[in-house]
């Protein structure tokens, strides 16, 4: 965690108790306090009397898998997707209003970024869900390491034993690989799953699917995955959205073959959401299956995995980025008015 030390006053953890550590807690407001906060917070019932974002609407697909979109305090709007699995619920969290990645299979990327989400936001997410949820991913709207610190916070808010107890092995961080802070996460003393968003195997393709990260070189960026789950001891998954045509090459396969053969990772083919870019082929099901079978002659372990939530437009940012576009046309408007 950042060692930057700030003065935390009781107003402050009064007034947004969920952006808090226990430590900060119980170092202002002394041990037994925090105790009591922090059942309050975690472990009571009714946990509603001190969320300070809202739920908006939740959307449902019948599968399970329900989409809740919440209001923040400055009206902009955020979506936690909860998918049931056979032993549990899944959280899928977001970490920023808009996301300034900009992949072009993505709708969070469409509208820019917006701001960075507050520990005590993407803590929320999770308390509010009303299922018990043991499996957290931080892969909905936004690039959690580029909200590094709230990012790093809120995992030790959760994960805390006097609160929710969440288990470090069930928190996932996908990314698209920002190398400083890569490196910086190595070092931290938490051991949760990381996910990379690769898509493509040389830098000219990489810089299509995903422009805003043309300078973080390819190579690094997965010498630096590599390199924390040797440190961690952790498998490290590696996202591969398969576009006909455009990363399905015999040069893509040999690629992912020399960087991750004998490796601790698995590769997670996706097919994904059509969104109203709709620059891309959706590939089928078989194109998806002779990429497996490829990659696994060469020694690697593959799955595929389909998105979840397609019909309530769970692919990231879909539904919410309509509802901020609307905030953000509005406040232009006003703003034209005022002049
Ligand atoms: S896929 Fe993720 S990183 Fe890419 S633009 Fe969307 S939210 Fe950002």
């Amino acid at each position: 965690m950042s060692k930057k030390r700030t003065f935390v006053s009781i107003d402050d953890i009064i007034n947004e108790p969920y952006g808090y550590t226990y430590k900060e807690i119980s170092e202002c407001m002394g041990e037994s306090e925090a105790k009591r906060m922090f059942f309050s917070l975690y472990k009571e019932k009714n946990k509603n009397q001190h969320q300070t974002i809202k739920i908006h609407s939740v959307n449902k697909d019948g599968t399970g898998t329900q989409k809740y979109v919440f209001k923040l305090s400055d009206n902009n709007y955020i979506e936690t997707v909860s998918i049931k699995r056979r032993n549990g619920t899944t959280a899928c969290v977001s970490t920023m209003v808009g996301c300034p990645v900009g992949c072009i299979f993505c709708e969070s990327g469409s509208n820019g970024f917006i701001r960075n989400l507050t520990p005590s936001e993407i803590v929320q997410q999770v308390v509010l869900l009303p299922k018990d949820v043991n499996r957290i991913v931080f892969m909905g709207m936004g690039e959690p390491l580029f909200n590094y610190d709230s990012l790093i916070k809120s995992i030790h808010i959760l994960r805390d034993r006097n609160g929710l107890d969440f288990s470090t092995s069930g928190i996932t961080v996908s990314t698209v690989g920002p190398l400083n802070q890569l490196k910086k996460l190595r070092e931290e003393h938490i051991k949760i799953q990381l996910t990379l968003s690769l898509h493509a195997t040389t830098q000219k393709v990489r810089n299509m699917i995903i422009p805003n990260m043309a300078k973080s070189d390819v190579n690094s960026t997965v010498e630096s995955m590599l390199s924390y789950s040797e440190r961690h001891n952790r498998k490290i998954t590696i996202a591969y959205l398969l576009i006909p045509g455009v990363n399905d090459k015999v040069s893509d396969v040999d690629k992912l073959i020399k960087w991750f053969y004998g490796k601790n990772v698995m590769v997670n083919l996706l097919q994904y959401n059509p969104t109203n870019c709709g620059k891309f082929k959706r590939p089928n099901k078989q194109m998806l299956s002779d990429f497996k079978m490829k990659l696994e002659k060469g020694g690697l372990y593959v799955k595929i995995r389909e998105s979840k939530g397609t019909n309530i437009n769970a692919a990231c940012g879909q539904l919410v980025s309509e509802y901020n576009k609307k905030k953000n046309l509005d406040s232009k408007k006003n703003a034209n008015t005022c002049k």
